[in-house]
């Protein structure tokens, strides 16, 4: 599902893009070297830039880039593959998409059949591996484990961005896996205490985004008649931040969702932006997170979308425009002037709210724990 997204927002940029164009009145007759409609139409290590319909240098995929690069923040940077890139007897260090020089015995290194692995390493389709159900190694344990590449605890300096994990070293890619998930288990207690109608495939798509993300089966639930929010919820989206009957349910609006991607001007991920807010909410209750004050508890959410979304830009599945058009979305649901901070509807102004989400990215990024990064 989660190429879903990608490919959906994908379509959804290509859709918005002609009109971009449109309104920006370009002259008719103009050097058409650069014009493309896909990434397809422009030269090896070139992207399609969606607004501008004209390629640009970069990368979306490995395969965007020339054969011993790959693509990193949509940069074609030094790195392997496979392990095939590295030459005989090295290996891709599956952490770093650097090629790593094996020594015999050693984790990922190659073995023959009947070959002594260090430790608890077995050989293994002729690699020494971790023995099935053996946790890896962890790094800053003090414990210099077969094969661990963690010079602090095997005698070395810590480095940051060399996909080696010291301890204490903060460095998100160096000391946990790229784009990792944060699993929580959230789910519904029982049934529904409000009317759930069924969300579309659409909404089904983002929420399985979204529950990939919290290792969740949070379910999304179109308003009914019935809803404490509203009938119908009218423009609205709700969840529980406390472990009651209606945690693990998110009720929306379906017409909210489309009025946000329409302000992100298609973006798929305005609409997953309030999903994963009201997620949020659900995250706070798992985790204690409270505050007197509504309007800390709303910017705490607003903060594990932005964690969320950290997670998506992490896999290369938004670009600038999914992030730019999400922040016009989120700036469209800040208070009126009139409504005092402490209000118990309070969220926050269109800064308060960008800030924060912004925030819970830059947590993602800097590998955060989002209950400590989100805090009310
Ligand atoms: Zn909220």
């Amino acid at each position: 599902m989660k190429l879903l997204i990608a490919r959906r927002l994908r379509a959804a940029i290509a859709l918005a893009a002609p009109l971009a164009a449109g309104l920006a009145l370009q002259p008719a007759c103009q050097d058409d070297d650069d014009e493309c409609v896909v990434d397809a139409d422009c030269p090896e290590g070139a992207i399609c830039d969606s607004i501008t319909d004209e390629c640009e240098q970069g990368c979306r995929l490995d395969e965007d880039c020339r054969s011993g690069l790959i693509c990193e923040r949509d940069e074609c940077v030094q790195g392997c593959r496979s392990d095939s890139d590295c030459g005989e007897g090295n290996f891709c260090s599956p952490i770093s998409d650097k090629c790593i020089e094996c020594s015999p015995g050693l984790a990922n290194c190659p073995c023959a059949a009947g070959d002594a692995c260090s430790g608890v390493l077995v050989c293994q389709a002729g690699i020494c591996r971790y023995p099935p159900g053996d946790d890896t190694p962890t790094c800053g344990d003090d414990v210099c484990s077969p094969g661990e590449e963690c010079p602090d605890d095997c005698g070395g300096g810590p480095v940051c961005g060399d996909g080696l994990c010291a301890p204490g070293e903060a460095c998100a890619f160096d000391c946990m896996p790229t784009c990792p998930n944060r699993p929580l288990g959230m789910a519904p207690f029982g049934p529904s205490p409000f009317q759930c109608g069924a969300p579309g495939p659409v909404t089904l798509a983002l929420m399985s985004d979204i529950n990939e993300f919290w290792g969740s089966d949070l379910v999304a639930c179109v308003c009914g008649a019935d809803n404490p929010l509203g009938p119908y919820c009218l423009g609205n989206a709700g969840a529980s931040s406390t472990l009651n009957q209606a945690f693990g349910y998110i009720y929306f609006d379906p017409n909210k969702l489309a009025d946000l991607q329409a302000t992100a001007g298609g973006s798929l991920l305005a609409p997953a932006w309030l999903l994963a807010h009201e997620a949020g909410h659900n995250v706070q209750a798992i985790h204690g997170l409270s505050s007197p004050w509504t309007i800390y508890l709303e910017l705490s959410a607003d903060c594990l979308a932005g964690y969320f979304i950290g997670w998506l830009a992490c896999q290369g599945e938004i670009n600038e425009f999914d992030v730019q058009g999400t922040m016009m979305a989120v700036c469209s649901g800040q208070d009126s002037a009139q409504t005092p901070w402490f209000d118990p509807k309070a969220h926050g102004s269109c800064q308060n709210r960008v800030d924060s989400t912004v925030g819970g990215m830059s947590a993602f990024f800097a590998g955060h724990p989002p209950e400590e990064a989100c805090a009310p």
